[in-house]
């Protein structure tokens, strides 16, 4: 047990643990949306329909700071899975925002878990190195000359 498999494990699940809240906060997201406004009510995080909005509007807004939610009711729009952007002068240059679809960062955390899940699982034949595969056949140290782990 070579110190980068902590590591791996470590990073292995913190990035299931990511995809799973990710997940469950894209799929809450269809039936409320999430909205969070500053003080100042110049500045707005939405949660909704898959994506997240970060927004800066010039005039202040006139709802509530801090967390609103809303429930979604009726007829659903669906996701907006592939509205993403950013504008800097929206709705007659009032507003600047930045939307990002929540499969974006799910996609980021998931495919590097999924290469270290594969990397840990793939076949190391008896004799060989668990950390990196190399034959170890005839070695007599007790540490792969190839990547420094103690067996
Ligand atoms: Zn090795």
């Amino acid at each position: 047990m070579g110190k980068p498999r902590r590591i791996r494990r470590i990073l292995k699940w913190t990035g299931v643990g990511l995809c799973i809240l990710t997940l469950g906060v894209y799929w809450a997201s269809g039936h409320w949306h999430a909205i969070w406004l500053n003080q100042k009510r110049t500045f707005y995080v939405r949660i909704g329909d898959g994506v997240i909005a970060l927004i800066h509007s010039y005039s202040r807004l006139p709802t509530e700071d801090g967390w609103v939610w809303v429930r979604v009711t009726g007829a659903k729009t669906g996701f907006d899975r592939y509205d993403w952007g950013f504008s800097n002068g929206d709705i007659a240059g009032k507003m600047q925002y930045i939307r990002v679809p929540l499969w974006l960062p799910l996609l980021l955390v998931a495919i590097p878990t999924a290469f270290i899940f594969w990397r840990d699982h793939r076949f190391i034949p008896p004799g060989h190195c668990n950390e990196c595969g190399y034959n170890l056949t005839s070695n007599v140290s007790g540490i792969c000359p190839e990547c420094g782990t103690t067996w």
